[in-house]
């Protein structure tokens, strides 16, 4: 041993997490806000936005209750989520999305009668139009995590084509804990890429508590093992939302490289129609976080700033309903694809088995009698 050696212990990084809000739960302004929500008309479509989505939300859900839809995934209580992804991303980027962000969707131009027909297993329905930003985007992806990996060959492709755009890709926070995330987060932080990872923490993966699913103090800090940058937002705070989402995207069209995004928030419905989350969670758990809904949030600071009334309310309430009832009526207009359909999207080329089964469902009628 060399005898004037001595020991080496001192700290060789420190790292920080920071959380954005600008609007409490009681909608009281906490800090003048950001320039991207400080227009009045802005405020009041995100606030529009988050309504509607809650009501055709509330309709897939009744469809489902009377066997006109199959198991439903609803965003009650996250709707500022979806909100504010639609909102920040632009034309050119690309929305990898989870189940949950329908706002998101509707927002970049697929028809919400298409998310019916998704949760009805028709597989027109992740066929969007070729004339919306959500042309290139993709379709959910069931499986957990899996779609994260997938954002970072979308980012990798953007980047070698130097494009100027971004790819935004969200997931739940049980997805945090699978390979997949490490694997993509770590692919996006050495090649730099051009892509936004956005956490949506709701405080539950089906039946598992936050508590439950990682030792990990926030989520935000996965991505610094990574080397990107974490952080968390009040996810029922849209305007903070929007904010740091809108620079998260700006940052990775700019080639400033990868982020994660960590938005807290609530799943106040169950995890799907087939789930009943009253035999794993308590009723004051869910009551508490009613008191931090996101609609309700921004209507209280619109109100307090004089830029909603009770009329604007009724107006809303009445349109929204409307539009929730419209798309449920084109939604059951669809004629359904016949069964045989259901194989037609898995493979280039159908396997000898799944051609005898596909020659069965042909054979029957398209609806059951
Ligand atoms: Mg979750």
């Amino acid at each position: 041993m060399n005898q004037g050696s001595t020991a080496v212990n001192r700290q060789v990084a420190s790292f920080e997490v920071r959380l954005t809000r600008y609007i409490d739960p009681d909608g009281r302004g906490l800090a003048p806000l950001p320039e991207r929500a400080r227009d009045a008309e802005t405020l009041r479509h995100m606030y529009r936005v988050m309504v509607e989505t809650r009501a055709i939300d509330r309709k897939a859900v009744s469809l489902q209750r009377t066997g006109q839809l199959g198991t439903y995934a609803s965003c009650l209580g996250q709707e500022a989520v979806g909100t504010a992804i639609g909102l920040a991303m632009r034309e050119q980027d690309v929305l990898i999305p989870a189940y949950r962000d329908y706002a998101a969707q509707f927002l970049r131009g697929v028809p919400p009668q298409a998310t019916f027909l998704y949760w009805a297993g028709d597989e027109r329905s992740m066929q969007f139009p070729d004339d919306v930003p959500a042309r290139h985007d993709f379709p959910f992806c069931v499986p957990i995590a899996t779609q994260l990996t997938q954002a970072v060959g979308v980012a990798y492709a953007i980047k070698l084509q130097r494009r100027h755009a971004a790819v935004l890709v969200s997931c739940g926070d049980g997805a945090t804990s699978r390979g997949d995330f490490y694997e993509a987060m770590n692919a996006a932080g050495v090649w730099g890429l051009p892509l936004v990872f956005v956490a949506v923490n709701n405080q539950w993966a089906i039946s598992v508590p936050r508590a439950q699913q990682t030792a990990a103090q926030t989520l935000a800090q996965k991505a610094i093992a990574a080397g990107l940058p974490g952080e968390q937002v009040d996810g029922n705070d849209v305007i903070a939302l929007r904010q740091v989402l809108g620079e998260a995207l700006d940052a990775a069209r700019d080639g400033h490289g990868p982020r994660l995004v960590e938005a807290l928030t609530y799943r106040l419905h169950d995890h799907t129609t087939a789930d009943d989350a009253r035999r794993y969670r308590s009723e004051e758990e869910v009551k508490a976080a009613w008191q931090r809904c996101p609609i309700l949030r921004l209507r209280a600071y619109l109100t307090a700033q004089n830029l909603w009334t009770a009329s604007d309310e009724e107006q809303l309430d009445a349109a929204a309903a409307a539009k929730a009832e419209s798309v449920a009526q084109a939604y059951l207009a669809t004629t359904p694809e016949p069964p045989q359909a259901m194989f037609d999207s898995l493979y280039a080329e159908l396997p000898a088995s799944l051609r005898t089964q596909r020659e069965q469902a042909g054979a029957r009628p398209a609806k059951e009698p």
